[in-house]
């Protein structure tokens, strides 16, 4: 196992903890970090929980040139008797192992980050909110910090995990959004690197984000970038569509990001009975079905929101309104279970949560 050292940040240092209910998403950020860094040839190394802190970097560190980042996004619950659990880490270190093979990067050993996320977590058990539907969130990030300007792969990498306690999504109950799809950005390719969690994607759709929201809609759903016909996602999301009692998602195609949320949410509704069904669908044919009364439900599903359901979407200058504007069923009830089992107010038949 890997040696971890432990740095605690002095008393007088400390931050004052912000307004449980006020907190939003990304704004504040615990007093400790966990830092390692890997050199090719030594591996991983120095590894430690340390105050949270600037880094310092070479400018020509690569990073800022050629975008080699990956990151993660996971959340720890405080759930009932004050237990701490984590959902599916395993699963989201697994994940930035094949951003990282994409992305021509180290793996870090799963194990041992999970430990030190553990260890983190005990040390900063205090920043984890007790306000209903509060969170703690969870980066682990991975950047290319050798200095050079050279397009081939760093030699020397930074692994970093920051903690931010966030405020519930839903702090006035479930609101469905306004969709904007797009025909004029698309957000990956096939071959390209839609699948990895990499920074550059995320820059890449920020100006599809923000046209959308100066007329007005949340987010925006992404076609494919071929023919710009079959849907991808929705924002930083997974998409589901519930046609005829069906529910459909996207395939997994390569340049869509694979959900861990939408990988429960397909392992959940398969459990109840339901049809699922993961294919191909084109925005002509939820537009078709909705135009003859078959589109019941669409709904989005990330870490961050767990399901999102979508009231309406805008298509080439027309509006189509879904379920009324309203939450539905399944969205709710999807909801209400994961939220449950996240907590570990329900009992958790997959063996998801990692008690802290
Ligand atoms: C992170 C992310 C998701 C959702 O993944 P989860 O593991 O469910 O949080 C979906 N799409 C994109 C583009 C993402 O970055």
């Amino acid at each position: 196992m890997m040696k971890i050292k432990l740095e605690k940040a002095e008393d007088h240092e400390l931050k004052l903890k912000p307004n449980e209910n006020a907190l939003g998403f990304g704004n504040h950020f615990t007093d400790h970090m966990f830092v390692m860094t890997y050199d090719q040839g030594q591996g991983w190394h120095d590894a430690e929980i340390c105050k949270y802190k600037d880094f310092s970097l070479d400018p020509a560190a690569m990073v800022l040139h050629y975008g080699q980042a990956i990151f993660e996004g996971l959340k720890a619950y405080r759930g009932k008797d004050d237990q701490i659990f984590l959902f599916r880490p395993t699963a989201n270190l697994e994940r930035i192992n094949a951003s990282a093979t994409r992305m021509c990067m180290p793996e870090v050993p799963v194990a041992d980050v999970l430990k030190a996320l553990k260890q983190l977590l005990e040390l900063e058990r205090e920043w984890i909110p007790r306000a209903a539907g509060s969170t703690l969130y969870i980066r682990p990030t991975m950047i290319a910090t050798e200095a050079g300007l050279g397009v081939r792969p760093a030699k020397r990498f930074l692994f970093f995990i920051i903690l931010c306690p966030v405020g519930a999504y839903y702090a006035e109950g479930f609101n469905p959004v306004k969709i904007f799809v797009t025909d004029k950005y698309v957000r990956a390719v096939r071959g390209g690197v839609g699948q990895a969690k990499t920074a550059g994607n995320y820059a890449a759709s920020i100006m599809a984000a923000v046209e959308a929201k100066q007329q007005g809609y949340t987010q925006v759903l992404w076609l494919d970038a071929i023919e710009r016909k079959y849907v991808e996602e929705v924002g930083t999301m997974n998409i589901f569509f519930k046609i005829d009692d069906e529910l459909i998602t996207p395939a997994l195609n390569g340049s869509i990001l694979p959900g861990i949320t939408r990988d429960s949410v397909l392992r959940l509704t398969r459990d109840w009975g339901l049809k699922v069904t993961e294919r191909e669908i084109s925005i002509d044919e939820i537009i078709a079905a909705n135009a003859r009364g078959g589109l019941q439900e669409i709904f989005g599903t990330g870490t961050a929101a767990v399901i999102s359901p979508v009231g309406s979407l805008h298509y080439k200058d027309q509006d189509y309104t879904i379920n009324g504007g309203k939450t539905g069923q399944l969205a709710q009830r999807l909801f209400d279970e994961m939220q449950a089992i996240q907590y570990g107010r329900q009992p958790d038949p997959y063996d998801w949560m990692i008690k802290v």
